[in-house]
């Protein structure tokens, strides 16, 4: 396996508050020489390099770095370099900055320039030249494009194929997953637009007649004036999937149209639930408890059943110990944010007993587009102050996230919730950390009880930041959305009720919002402080056990479902061994199987008008049933 990706100057951006609590975005630049990153080299040790033709006799130029992650090497293209012009080298300066010509660019530089550095790295390296290739969403999805010209144009003195037969090869050996349901998550540039890149010269045996048909869409409600980014993708790969089943289910209906005639159940597009790394997300005391050490091939989540012979009293120590570690985490930042806002030390001594160690805690984190609703919590405001000043069981709320810096709406979202966390009567019992990241995760997953999602149902695709609670022994607390749809069981946590037939949004919210009040007050809060119950040996303890058995069940049934490895079995099994195996037989011979592929479906197509279907009587059927078929 290797990954390709573009290593962006300022990577993301850092997300502060101003003092009224609007985000604020800087962007510091990252220095490749810090970073465990080595440029790749040709034998006599100039740096490699990759390079595209550009409109009025411009170039593309960039240097290939590589990462390693664990044993899969991570190549990124980097076009800030001396060959460059000033518009060249800033290609890769950020993630989401500036225009859609820009964007446009950043995306031929991943495709094209993506194939062109794997071809790179292999004849440096001699590692074999990648045969399946898989797309995460339409952004990479012209690296299609640079296999068929490949194809069509060949160096090596084999016969060329025609557009059609490189496009049955490149087909074949293509893996496509879409990862949004939601409209401004799909790349689409101005048709015209990417006619006037390609027009530059970027593919001179490929017609970019031919290109701009596979991103059309020619289907009802397309714009004519588009090129979808996803629609190519979807074309230019036979095996497609979404990120959780009911994704899928979300996928085959929306991408329909490209399948005329068929059945929405019938559309090619299967699913792959994601998953996330359990090394990197699960905490090494939760490690300790929760999953045997030795590894069991035959059945990865035997390992998990560890768990079910923990004491209940040291697993409810190892979670209040990560708890606590989370709370001493959020003093210091927010002190550190209210310091950035303006305030003096000596206004902030309170900062030091915000949050309690023993109380129950739940986490929400997340970017914030409008759908995944981080306001919802607040929509009864006076009812949200009673949880959290419960005298018996109260709550504690950690909220971060950041909003798209071009999104006002979501800016706005991120301060309506800190004023409310700005007032002094709550503002120990719920906060807002600015700057989530990877670093604020690590703390935060393993130290919230409950995790908290409230998407708009059924916009999550598949949502991942529940699964890395999940192997800390956290519970969720969601809609039926994206994975959680698939494994909640009724006992790993709790489903807040979706209202998808009300009309409008604000009604949905009002159910909504009111059914996770009610899930908190009466389900989660009284099983976290010990439910009181007639047996006397439950009561006499300080330890919540059918809590705890609830931790036990998640550790141990979500534990291997939601890691990377159910994850990466899952996309071998269903797709790359199928796309390897019919990527090799159509390219073997010179092509022969793809080349008369291509000729069959040709001819399919033609003839297919002439095709119909009349109605036999049983017996005439019967006897006529060889020349029917044939
Ligand atoms: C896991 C994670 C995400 C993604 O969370 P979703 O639930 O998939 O939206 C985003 N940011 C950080 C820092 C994460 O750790």
């Amino acid at each position: 396996m290797v990954g390709v990706g573009l290593l962006y100057q300022a990577g993301y951006f850092k997300q502060s508050l101003s003092q009224d609590g609007w985000q604020q975005e800087t962007y510091p630049v990252l220095d490749p020489d810090e970073m465990p990153l080595t440029l790749l080299r040709e034998q006599d040790g100039t740096p490699a390099r990759i390079s595209l033709p550009l409109p009025n006799s411009r170039s593309l130029s960039a240097q290939i770095w590589r990462a390693d992650v664990g044993r899969v090497p991570l190549l990124l293209l980097d076009s800030n370099i001396p060959e460059n012009d000033e518009h060249a080298r800033n290609v890769t300066d950020r993630l989401y900055g500036g225009g859609s010509d820009h964007r446009l660019q950043q995306e031929l530089l991943l495709g094209m320039g993506g194939i062109r550095a794997l071809r790179a790295y292999s004849r440096i390296t001699g590692a074999p030249a990648p045969e399946v290739f898989h797309c995460n969403e339409g952004h990479a999805g012209f690296l299609g494009i640079e296999r068929i010209q490949e194809l069509m144009n060949p160096q090596d003195g084999s016969e060329p194929m025609t557009w059609n037969e490189a496009l049955t090869a490149v087909r074949s050996a293509t893996v496509f997953t879409t990862h949004t349901p939601v409209p401004a998550g799909i790349d689409r540039f101005d048709r015209a637009q990417v006619e006037y890149f390609f027009n530059a010269g970027l593919t001179p045996a490929v017609p970019t007649s031919h290109i701009l048909e596979l991103g059309a869409e020619s289907y009802e409600g397309g714009d004519p004036s588009k090129f979808n980014m996803a629609v190519m993708g979807l074309r230019l790969a036979q095996r497609a999937n979404g990120v959780a089943k009911l994704h899928g289910v979300v996928s085959r209906g929306m991408f329909q149209g490209l399948w005329s005639g068929f059945d929405t159940e019938e559309v090619p597009i299967t699913s792959v639930t994601n998953g996330v790394h359990t090394p990197s997300w699960i905490d090494p005391a939760m490690r300790a408890i929760a999953v045997d050490p030795q590894e069991n091939d035959q059945d990865p989540a035997s390992r998990w059943r560890k768990i079910y012979q923990a004491d209940d009293k040291d697993l409810w120590q190892v979670r209040r110990d990560l708890r606590e570690r989370l709370v001493h985490d959020v003093r210091r930042r927010l002190r550190a944010s209210w310091k950035k806002r303006g305030a003096a030390d000596a206004e902030l001594a309170w900062t030091d007993s915000v949050l309690d160690p023993d109380v129950l805690t739940i986490g929400f984190a997340r970017r914030v587009p409008t759908y995944k609703r981080l306001t919802l919590m607040l929509r009864d405001p006076e009812r949200l102050k009673k949880l959290l000043l419960d005298p018996d069981n109260p709550i504690q709320l950690v909220v971060a996230g950041k909003s798209h810096p071009a999104d006002e709406m979501g800016k706005r979202m991120i301060q309506d919730l800190v004023r409310f966390t700005d007032d002094p009567e709550v503002r120990h019992r719920i906060v807002f950390l600015p700057n989530y990241d990877i670093a604020m995760a690590r703390v935060l997953f393993p130290g919230c009880d409950v995790w908290l999602n409230n998407p708009l149902r059924p916009l999550e695709a598949c949502g991942t930041s529940g699964m890395k609670a999940a192997m800390n022994g956290g519970l969720n607390l969601s809609v039926l959305d994206g994975w959680w749809d698939e494994m909640y069981d009724g006992q790993n946590g709790w489903a807040i009720p979706t209202a998808d037939n009300k009309a409008s949004t604000d009604e949905r919210d009002d159910v909504e919002a009111a059914a996770l009040y009610e899930l908190i007050e009466n389900h989660v809060a009284p099983r976290f402080y010990g439910e009181s119950t007639d047996d006397p040996e439950i009561t006499s303890e300080e330890i919540p056990h059918q809590w705890l058995a609830m931790v036990k069940h998640t550790l141990a049934t979500l534990g291997p479902n939601v890691s990377a490895r159910r994850m990466l079995t899952d996309y071998v099994q269903k797709l790359y061994v199928p796309a390897s195996v019919s990527g090799r037989r159509s390219l073997a011979d010179n092509g022969k199987v793809a080349r008369s592929t291509s000729r069959w479906i040709e001819r399919v197509r033609q003839a297919w008008p002439q095709v119909h279907v009349n109605m036999w009587t049983p017996r005439v059927c019967c006897k006529n049933r060889r020349s029917v078929t044939s």
